[in-house]
């Protein structure tokens, strides 16, 4: 329902704010439209009263104000095309417009003979320019101080009654005008709110599908397009890439003592220890199962990947999530699988996948909290582990 006088902006400012590139595309649009029509009427109308009754000035009044109507038409059509929707531009040119038909119909109004009434077309004018200034405050204050100046002038110059009517005819098509563009505000903008809400709820739709609901990680889709990327970047460009895959230890038991829910907040504090290192190294890290998790990122130099897979496991110990059943440590641990896939491979996605679970599995295999390598080059396994040196100095 629309209100009825719907002075007061039913909008919020930031739902204003969210949309304000399309509200001043929209009304440079609409300031292209009104001047360009205008540019065309006055201009044909110029000949008309210069033709019949020879008077040069109005004949250069009327075309003065057509090509500066041109101009503004130009302008506008200009920012529309451009989307250079500066709201600064947009507003200049309004006032511009609004400078054009004022000077055109006080010339009009006030310079000709009282009984030709061409205020009428002064009068139509400003109600046909209000329509499009959005901005209500401002269009109705310079409306009103048109008219009072206008009044003013013409007091002394019109007959009393034809001063009553030009002013009256004025007010009348201000009030009018002014209705109209609120209207127009109105449903304009709630079209142009209600679209924006829609984008902003599909890009948020579309995020989400891509999101682990759990840890905030990417999900396995997102994983897959992500893996699509990595291996691409490898055969095309010959970037060596690494993929960690990594699983909780024991986490069958850890539910079954502590709980489901505990269990779950154990997932949700590997996701923060996989979002910090998505933040300090740049990695994409995907949750792409119950507790299995991913991390890909490009690394041509093995021992600086072997830097970032051992600060991800000292990252876990540094947890020290208690763990009363696990066999291999009192707390929580990850076994984790590496696999290089070197620049210029050929592997698919599965045996992607497939290379690095199996590197996984052997890290479990070997009594889980430690981390294989698999090399794409001959597809051998060790382990990587800090050197004896680096053990003492504990955390690198
Ligand atoms: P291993 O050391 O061999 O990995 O032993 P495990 O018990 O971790 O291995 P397994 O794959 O048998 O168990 C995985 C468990 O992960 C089973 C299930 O209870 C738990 N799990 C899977 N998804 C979720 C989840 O979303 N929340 C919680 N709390 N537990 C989950
Ligand atoms: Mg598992
Ligand atoms: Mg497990």
């Amino acid at each position: 329902m629309l209100p009825v006088f719907p002075f007061f902006s039913p909008f919020t400012k930031e739902a204003l704010d969210s949309c304000r590139e399309d509200i001043c595309k929209h009304n440079a649009g609409s300031l292209f439209i009104v001047s360009f029509v205008a540019a065309v009427l006055i201009g044909l109308f110029s000949f008309f009263p210069a033709l019949s009754e020879k008077r040069i000035s109005i004949y250069a009044v009327y075309l003065i104000t057509a090509i500066i109507e041109a101009f503004v038409a130009f302008y506008a059509f200009y920012i529309f095309r451009h989307e250079k929707c500066d709201s600064l531009f947009v507003n200049a040119g309004f006032l511009a417009f609004y400078i054009c038909l004022i000077a055109f119909g006080m010339f009009l109004g006030i310079i000709q003979r009282p009984h030709e009434h061409s205020t009428t077309i002064f009068v139509f004018f400003i109600g046909a320019q209000i329509l499009f200034v959005i901005d209500f405050p401002r269009s109705l204050i310079l409306n009103l101080v048109t008219l009072v100046v206008y009044s003013v002038f013409s007091f002394p110059i019109k007959p009393f009654d034809i001063w009553i009517f030009d002013t009256a005819g004025f007010f009348i098509s201000v009030l009018a005008g002014m209705i109209i563009t609120r209207y127009m505000y109105y449903t304009v903008i709630k079209g142009i709110i209600a679209t924006r809400r829609l984008e902003i709820e599909r890009n948020r739709f579309r995020e989400e599908s891509i999101k682990d609901e759990l840890t905030g990680l990417s999900n396995r889709r997102d994983y897959l397009q992500a893996a699509n990327f990595y291996i691409s970047a490898c055969r095309h460009v010959h970037q060596t890439v690494c993929a960690v895959m990594m699983d909780v230890d024991f986490f069958k038991s850890y539910n079954d003592h502590y709980g489901h829910s505990k269990g779950d907040s154990v997932l949700r504090s590997l996701g923060k220890v996989l979002q910090s290192l998505i933040d300090e190294e740049h990695v994409f890290a995907a949750r792409v199962g119950g507790e299995e998790f991913i991390v890909l990122w490009i690394e041509n130099r093995i021992a600086e990947a072997e830097r970032v897979v051992l600060k991800l496991r000292q990252k876990i110990i540094d947890l020290q999530i208690p763990h009363e059943k696990s066999s291999v440590a009192p707390y929580v641990t990850a076994s984790l699988g590496m696999y290089i896939l070197r620049g210029g491979s050929s592997d698919s996605i599965d045996d992607f996948y497939n290379n690095a679970d199996a590197a996984l599995y052997e890290a479990k295999s070997r009594g889980r909290n430690r981390i294989m390598l698999m090399d794409s080059t001959d597809k051998t396994m060790r382990p990587v582990e800090l050197l004896p040196s680096e053990k003492n100095l504990g955390r690198r």
